[in-house]
């Protein structure tokens, strides 16, 4: 047995030398005994005992209960009470010295060998808890991630230095408060409101992660990116005592993906400026051949040659020329634009008549190649819209329905106006040869091309440049097809779309 070190305040000295005899039997060390309670703690102070055995009636005007508070709490030594007095009063009263035990005298030499053990073993649990407490209490201080505590109704029952600067709260005004008062989140994306997650852990009574994109609103209104998680502290296993939340900062996380993703846009962007040059400076390579061919050939006859061959060289000029000329409109479409520069100016047009027109157009330049469908619901059909861009929209889509079908086939217009939803719908299709399902979804990429139309020039530019006019238009396109059965594409504008769409500058 470990020889503890034992103080004795008895006023009677004659039951002290008794106690302190007996102690000794047992094998204690007294390291003094006192009549008195400011004797007492001037020899606690001296002996330094482990723990002292406290009469209540002592010398002089301080008594037992007086001097072990003293003791308890300026020493931090446990104290026993040893009394004659079992009275509720008295026990109340000594209760609040926070005693290690509490012998009624007569006692025995067993029932301080008790008293004595159990409370050393008391003390020791205590001091144990207490030193975990601090660890804990350090290490939460010092670490930089921020931790809000709550009770199982959601009240702040701790909060850690890191916390206090991340909600801009002090743990003085925070503790007791709401947890929902000073732990606000929002979707920085839908500035929508988040569900607190100590509701969501005090609901679900399990561990809570958050979302992406979320930020905390600060005591003073500021925002700051966090992550965090919330975790159910549990007093049993099916009952929830209180939630723990951690979060951390994620500004400057936020900040390097931004700059990432910036820096992936802006080679994306290169990489587009590059792919659009080669392909640009590509496409006018073939016209440009076969106009030094036909040149090379003209000189090369001279005076033999032929009108005929002469009308064919010229014919074949004068097609590369608009091959090129086509090209270069369409790619100062697109810068255009591309810059926002694209110029919009809706006026007053009626679409059945221009619709009309447009397939008349088309007939006439086809001349029997193909057969032209127009048809539409007759109704009401004046609209303001920007009468280029329409023309480039559906002319696109027809010259598209022409180049990817065979001869012969017939491609057909539909209008049908919604005056009611004040909504106009075009329909172009054609019995041509299809876009494989896989290539669909990229058609509006630039220069992209469906597998299936290897053999047939083009750019891959139109519908980007469709795409771009339906827009100005705050309209939508989509298209259905099927491989060898042929293609539908659709247009909806809205009918006014001069009050809905933004003014831009050319
Ligand atoms: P251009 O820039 O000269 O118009 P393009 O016709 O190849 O070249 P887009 O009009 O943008 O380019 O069309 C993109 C792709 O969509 C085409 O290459 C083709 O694969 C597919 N496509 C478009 N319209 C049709 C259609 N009516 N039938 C089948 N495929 C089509
Ligand atoms: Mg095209």
């Amino acid at each position: 047995m470990v020889q503890v070190r034992v103080l004795v305040v008895e006023d009677e000295v004659i039951v002290a030398r008794t106690i302190a005899s007996q102690l000794n039997q047992l094998g204690y060390i007294v390291t003094g005994t006192a009549s008195s309670g400011k004797v007492a703690i001037a020899k606690a102070l001296e002996t330094k005992p482990e723990i002292v055995l406290m009469d209540i009636i002592l010398k002089g005007d301080m008594d037992g209960i007086a001097a072990a508070s003293y003791i308890r709490e300026q020493l931090e030594i446990p104290v026993i009470f040893l009394t004659a007095y079992g009275d509720v009063n008295t026990l109340e009263r000594a209760k609040l010295t926070q005693p290690f035990g509490y012998i009624v005298k007569p006692f025995t030499i067993k029932d301080l060998q008790i008293a004595i053990e159990i409370a050393m073993l008391k003390y020791r649990l205590e001091c144990e808890l207490r030193e975990n407490r601090d660890q804990l209490a350090t290490l939460l201080n010092s670490m930089s991630d921020a931790v809000i505590a709550t009770d199982e109704r959601g009240i702040v029952t701790f909060m850690n230095p890191a916390s206090e600067a991340l909600t801009g709260w002090d743990k003085e005004d925070a503790l007791g408060t709401e947890v929902s008062k000073i732990f606000n989140l929002v979707d920085e994306v839908t500035d929508a409101r988040i569900e607190n997650p100590v509701t969501k852990v005090l609901r679900e009574q399990n561990v809570v992660y958050l979302g992406d994109y979320i930020s905390l609103i600060a005591k003073d209104g500021r925002r700051v990116p966090i992550g965090d998680s919330a975790s159910p502290l549990m007093r049993r296993p099916d009952r929830v005592s209180g939630v723990v939340v951690v979060f951390w900062d994620m500004s400057e996380r936020r900040q390097t993906e931004l700059l990432k993703q910036a820096l992936e846009k802006e080679q994306e962007v290169n990489r587009l400026k590059s792919l659009f040059i080669s392909t640009v400076s590509h496409e006018f390579r073939n016209p440009l051949t076969v106009i030094q061919t036909a040149i090379e050939l003209i000189e090369l006859q001279g005076n033999n040659l032929s009108d005929a061959k002469r009308k064919t060289y010229v014919k074949r000029i004068q097609s590369a020329v608009q091959t090129m000329k086509n090209l270069m409109e369409d790619v100062l479409f697109m810068g255009r634009s591309e810059a926002g520069k694209l110029a919009f100016n809706p006026t007053p047009i009626n679409l059945d008549v221009f619709c009309r027109d447009l397939i008349e157009e088309f007939s006439l330049v086809e001349n029997g190649l193909h057969e032209f469908v127009f048809t539409s619901n007759n109704e009401f059909t004046e609209a303001w819209m920007d009468e280029r861009l329409l023309h480039y929209m559906l002319g696109n889509l027809l010259s598209n329905a022409v180049k990817y079908s065979p001869e012969g086939g017939t491609i057909s217009l539909d209008l049908r106006c919604n005056s009611v939803e004040g909504k106009v719908t075009f329909r172009v299709q054609d019995s041509g040869i299809g876009i494989p399902a896989a290539d669909q979804s990229r058609l509006f990429e630039s220069f992209y091309r469906a597998s299936n139309v290897k053999l047939i020039q083009g750019n891959g530019l139109g519908l980007v440049i469709v795409k771009r006019c339906v827009e100005a238009h705050n309209g939508e396109i989509s298209v259905t097809s099927e491989v060898g059965v042929g293609t539908i594409f659709t247009i909806i504008l809205p009918l006014n779309t001069e009050f809905s769409s933004p003014e831009t500058d050319e």
